[in-house]
């Protein structure tokens, strides 16, 4: 059967029949023998690297293996700000690419991902931290990213429910990037996920991938919770979850794992149509579009594998918001909740080939690689078809850790979200 397109003209007749004419968005497959590409873990970086794979590169035969469902992971947790504005030039590269891609991603996969660039400021709340993205800015401008450097004064204009005369963290200016801004997680997941079926990609939930086959320095296949799948190369992209992975394969990756956590306030009527990050504090927030105040903080300072919140988080993120932010101590909590998130000692990530010849690895994108999924996808695809990475991949790999060839966005940015 063709796929429908997704239209106000279907909508309407949707609606004319009782909504009875939807198609399954994404067939679910019966794992098969054998595939050139597996890919473990069914997020956004997993379903855009199938996706680009089959877009950029003709490789159809491709398997996507989630232990639980789609989009479950980091994907389906994260506070979904979108922006490119990093201090070295690899990262500027990929994320920029990435804010690009997300710009006509719904267009581009007829799947609305309710991409919202309604800009993104970086409160500068020290002298060193103002000095920080003032050099950031200026080396924007040399990568090709559109930000800008505004004082205190043009913050308040954008965000009227600040507070810039905090007594302990005055708001002195911000790195303000109008291009970058939100979408909706669910939508990119599932949206790709059509895409991906509609090549003839078998995607394949509730399968634990808990072996990895050798054959000397090969990968042969994956042994699953829904039996054995050969595959001529197989891809690892699986946050939190890939240095278990990696011990499955006989490698270990210079990756730990700690719960990030968010929370969201009950709904309000609109106040606030930009992304606030204030990282002196450690505290970020956006508006969603039911109304509610989308609230996220740092990570644990211990690592876990862990998957949800908890109170002493909570209340450290909103004593920190609530100097800048007064409104907010009036508002309800209606649910937080965390998730797994695999950090490296530079805070970027790793995009590169492994010990073993037919086996590459996408993670270690922390507590910010929502927002480089597409661009993540398209260079992972570029790389396992070549057998190689590619020029937006190449200075991510793994070997940069034993040549001290860091990439280092923890100082740059200090929070990555
Ligand atoms: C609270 C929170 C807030 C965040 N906010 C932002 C933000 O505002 N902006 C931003 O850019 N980033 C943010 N991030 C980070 C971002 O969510 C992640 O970097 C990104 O989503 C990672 O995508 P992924 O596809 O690699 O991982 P995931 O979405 O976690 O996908 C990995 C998948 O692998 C599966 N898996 C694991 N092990 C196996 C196995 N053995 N077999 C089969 N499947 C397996 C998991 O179930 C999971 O679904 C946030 C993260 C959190 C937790």
């Amino acid at each position: 059967m063709p796929k429908q397109r997704y239209s106000v003209f279907a909508l309407i007749r949707e609606a004319m029949r009782h909504h009875s004419g939807w198609q399954r968005a994404w067939a679910d497959a019966t794992p098969r023998a054998r595939y050139d590409v597996v890919i473990i873990g069914g997020g956004g970086h997993g379903l855009a690297t199938a996706y680009y794979l089959g877009r950029n590169h003709g490789i159809r035969n491709v398997a996507i293996l989630e232990k639980g469902w789609l989009g479950g992971g980091n994907t389906g947790r994260n506070t979904t700000i979108i922006r490119s504005n990093y201090l070295q030039d690899p990262s500027a590269a990929i994320y920029e690419k990435s804010r690009s891609l997300y710009e006509t991603l719904s267009q581009e996969i007829n799947y609305n991902t309710m991409f919202s660039p309604r800009g993104c400021l970086m409160l500068a709340q020290t002298e060193h931290e103002k000095r920080g993205y003032q050099r950031t800015a200026h080396a924007n401008v040399l990568q090709g990213v559109e930000t800008e450097f505004v004082g205190p004064r043009r913050v308040k204009e954008l965000v009227p429910i600040i507070n810039i005369d905090g007594p302990r963290y005055p708001v002195l200016g911000a790195l303000w990037q109008p291009r970058a801004g939100t979408n909706r997680h669910d939508a990119v997941a599932w949206g790709l996920a059509r895409a991906c079926s509609d090549m003839g990609m078998d995607i394949i939930q509730n399968c634990e991938v808990t072996g990895i086959d050798r054959d000397g320095d090969r990968v042969t296949g994956v042994r699953t919770s829904r039996g054995a799948i050969g595959c001529g190369k197989l891809a690892m992209i699986v946050a939190g979850n890939s240095g278990a992975l990696a011990e499955m394969a006989g490698f270990r990756l210079p990756i730990e794992s700690v719960a990030l956590q968010a929370l969201v306030s009950e709904p309000v009527k609109p106040c606030m149509d930009v992304v606030v990050m204030a990282n002196t504090v450690h505290g970020y927030m956006s508006q969603s579009d039911k109304g509610e105040m989308v609230i996220g903080g740092g990570a644990d300072g211990f690592n876990n594998y862990t998957q949800r919140g908890s109170w002493h988080h909570l209340e450290q993120t909103v004593r920190a918001l609530v100097e800048t932010f007064p409104m907010i101590s009036r508002l309800r909590l209606m649910r937080h909740w965390g998730g797994c998130v695999d950090m490296t000692g530079d805070r970027s990530p790793i995009l590169s080939r492994t010990p073993l010849a037919n086996c590459f690895v996408n993670c270690g994108w922390g507590t910010g690689g929502w927002k480089a999924t597409p661009g993540a996808g398209w260079a992972t695809a570029e790389m396992i078809a070549r057998g190689e990475p590619g020029p937006l991949a190449a200075p991510f790999g793994m070997e940069r850790f034993r040549e001290g060839r860091f990439i280092d966005e923890s100082v740059a940015a200090g929070v990555a979200h």
